[in-house]
């Protein structure tokens, strides 16, 4: 029986094409920067999205991470979603490595922060307060995307302010491709950015992170410090740059995949929430147990949560949710 694994697009294995250009790819110590395929996804994807310089850390916690403690000094702050990933699904890193203090705001139904709520909640310069010193934003943010005229309206907004703009792009190009514009065209209001290239993308590890020279300099020596700096990654890079250039556009498969879900799983009988991008949340409330349990018997993995989270991606084909909906049908029914 082949498996069909929903939780999320980072169970992709790589493909053929990735995994021949991982074998080919020429390799040195990154540390010394010395890897030319390192230093070729870095400068690769700084010039894509619009930034002086990028850095490949293994994950897009450490590259969040650096983004946060290069921005933002001890006793600083900044202003974050209550349900963002750096907030809430990365241990406290900042508060904890960093001495940065958050602030957390309510996420908004459609992903974004409330500007007003963003402005009030900027504090004055006193010596009562912490000093704001960033905005972090995240797209797709569980699966939404936001609208390139609200990144506008943040841009302004942090510059009047004297804040600097963060993104965590874990699935920029999820954003990009749903709203068919270059990725540049949304990084282009941030002072950083934070990609995952292990997400839908399909690479088996890795995030960049792209930023001013400055700043980037500054995250190279944090990466060193909490152990970030990877030897002969040029394999990693490999993979990383084979996904820009071949697995960008066949996220739209994964968008139209993950709609097919939700209209079935509809017509089933669930509620699902509107869908945008490859995630599709279902409210299966006390039967989550129950319902893991049945999809497992059928090779579906899904994870237990009232508020069902499932993820499409390049290991998920068309006929497969169709199978997905059919057994989801079937729980439905007994
Ligand atoms: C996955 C993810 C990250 C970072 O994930 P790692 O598992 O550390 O690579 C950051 N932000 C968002 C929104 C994510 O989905």
């Amino acid at each position: 029986m082949t498996v069909i694994d929903l939780r999320s697009d980072t169970v992709t294995q790589p493909s053929n094409g990735m995994r021949e250009a991982m074998a080919n790819a020429p390799m040195g110590d990154d540390v010394y920067g010395e890897d030319p395929s390192v230093n070729k996804l870095e400068s690769e994807l700084a010039l894509r999205l619009g930034f002086a310089k990028a850095l490949f850390v293994p994950t897009g916690t450490m590259s969040n991470l650096l983004a946060l403690m290069a921005h933002c000094g001890r006793g600083d702050e900044y202003i974050v979603g209550q349900q963002a990933h750096t907030y809430k699904y990365e241990g406290g890193g900042a508060a904890v490595l960093g001495s940065i203090q958050p602030q957390p705001l309510e996420v908004q139904a459609d992903g974004s922060l409330d500007l007003g709520q963003v402005a009030a909640a900027i504090k004055p310069d006193d010596f009562h307060f912490a000093r704001t010193r960033l905005l972090a934003l995240e797209n797709t943010m569980q699966g939404k995307v936001l609208a390139l005229e609200y990144l506008a309206a943040a841009s302004r907004l942090t510059r009047e302010h004297g804040l600097a703009l963060h993104l965590d792009g874990a699935r920029l190009y999820n954003a990009a491709v749903k709203l068919g514009v270059d990725a540049g065209e949304i990084t282009r209001h941030f002072d950083s950015v934070s990609v995952c290239l292990s997400k839908g993308l399909g690479a088996p590890v890795g995030s960049v992170l792209c930023g001013t020279t400055d700043l980037i300099a500054k995250a190279r020596r944090l990466r060193k410090m909490v152990g970030g700096g990877m030897r002969q990654a040029g394999q990693l890079a490999a993979a990383g740059l084979y996904a820009l250039d071949h697995q960008v556009e066949r996220l739209a498969d994964d968008h139209a995949n993950a709609q097919l879900l939700a209209e079935g799983l509809r017509a089933a009988g669930y509620e699902v929430e509107p869908v945008q991008t490859n995630m599709v949340y279902v409210q299966i409330d006390e039967r989550a147990q129950a319902l893991k349990a049945f999809a497992a018997e059928e090779g579906i993995m899904l994870s237990a949560a009232p508020r069902l989270r499932m993820v499409t991606h390049m290991d998920v084909s068309r006929s497969q949710i169709e199978q997905v909906v059919a057994v989801f049908s079937e729980f439905s029914r007994q």
